[in-house]
């Protein structure tokens, strides 16, 4: 059967490789695209794969692209309600979305309720508000299908599996730039953005580095495999050749492996549970012969351990350790504030926070506390005495 796609932010570094993917799928149909600003790249990939539909969330640079557009038949969105519009065509099947924040949630939980299977590459949707998404995918039967290279690879550890006999699941994490680091007072912004193993969009590098990135991917895989915090373990693997592993209770542990590329789990995503074969690069084990493991270090990386902090407390904590999270990182790229700031911001936006926290929230509440959060975040960081 043909598959119908939307990619949600196809010009990002996900969806680029998702393009490229569907290159070598046969069945997949692109009919829609996204960008935030990069018209010039939407306008190539536009003239590849012809989608009937295309959003640019940028009010200017959409009214920009209207006047010199040449195809007149395109249908041309803007803004967030172009996004929302795009994640529930009626023709679309499986809606990819690779937004970046926040931004990601309104049109992830509308595709769902529009019964379509997504496959998900914006994990701050399942931070924000994951017991929310996962309940609302279950009440409509939609399949969610990981894109995020461990949670990809516990999906795939899962199969031919029972649930029920999970004993936990194992996250690995490359350690980011600064694994070798025991002193992050003066780290820079060009350090923290060169990433030893993977090549990633600019928040999700920064997010590395802080290993913010791995809490939410400990909240991910907790709404995305309903599991227990405390069987969700995180180790850090400079090599990221194991993507992630599952320990079941004869103590079986499977593990899933390849090279840093996202591609084999975007392609997962788009083809489950078919295997199609391409011509990725193969892992050579040869040259590979020193797989090492160690323990993250919370202290010089609380980040990790406010997350943990967070999906233990429950409600709407993670969204604001989300939320936080995403302006520290916008200061940060700015260099407005410092890399050991960052969980500053957090720690003080949660601290100011835990008070109006709640549990059984509902979308309009999350979207709320991600506004508070966010402008306390801001706050905080304009005060802050930096550089
Ligand atoms: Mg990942």
């Amino acid at each position: 059967m043909n598959k119908n796609i939307v990619i949600l932010g196809s010009t990002g570094s996900i969806g680029t490789q998702a393009l490229e993917v569907v290159d070598n799928l046969k069945n997949i149909n692109v009919i829609a695209l996204s960008t935030n600003t990069n018209i010039e790249l939407l306008e190539k990939q536009i003239e590849k794969y012809k989608p009937k539909y295309v959003c640019i969330a940028d009010e200017d640079k959409a009214s920009t692209f209207k006047q010199n557009i040449k195809d007149k038949t395109l249908n041309v969105y803007t803004g967030t309600k172009g996004l929302e519009a795009l994640a529930t065509l009626t023709k679309a099947n499986l809606i990819l979305n690779s937004l970046v924040g926040n931004v990601g949630l309104i049109p992830t939980i509308l595709a769902i309720r529009a019964k379509k299977d997504i496959a998900l590459a914006n994990k701050e949707t399942l931070v924000s508000a994951g017991e929310l998404v996962m309940k609302e995918a279950k009440e409509n039967n939609v399949n969610i299908y990981p894109i995020d290279s461990e949670h990809s690879a516990i999906f795939q550890c899962m199969q031919g599996n029972k649930h029920s006999q999970i004993r936990k699941i194992i996250l690995t994490a490359s350690g980011g730039p600064f694994r070798e680091h025991t002193n992050l007072d003066n780290v820079t912004l060009k350090e923290a953005l060169n990433h030893p193993n993977w090549s990633m969009g600019k928040k999700i590098t920064i997010d590395s580095a802080t290993l913010m990135n791995k809490g939410l991917e400990v909240i991910e895989a907790k709404w995305l495999f309903s599991m227990d915090i405390e069987d969700i373990k995180v180790v850090i693997h400079p090599q990221s050749i194991i993507h992630s592993m599952v320990e079941y209770k004869d103590s079986a542990i499977i593990a899933q492996l390849g090279t840093a590329d996202m591609k084999v789990p975007i392609q997962y995503a788009l083809t489950y549970p078919d295997r199609i074969e391409n011509n990725f690069e193969k892992l050579d084990f040869l040259k590979h012969s020193n797989l090492t493991f160690k323990e993250p270090n919370y202290e010089l990386f609380p980040c990790l351990m406010y997350a943990f902090y967070a999906i233990k407390r429950g409600g709407l904590m993670p969204c604001i350790l989300n939320a936080s999270n995403e302006i520290a990182v916008e200061f940060f790229l700015q260099e407005k504030i410092k890399f050991i700031q960052i969980p500053q911001v957090i720690k003080y936006t949660m601290e100011q926070l835990e008070k109006d926290n709640i549990k059984n929230y509902t979308l309009e509440d999350v979207l709320e506390m991600d506004r508070k959060a966010r402008d306390i975040a801001k706050d905080f960081c304009l005060n802050l005495k930096t550089i």
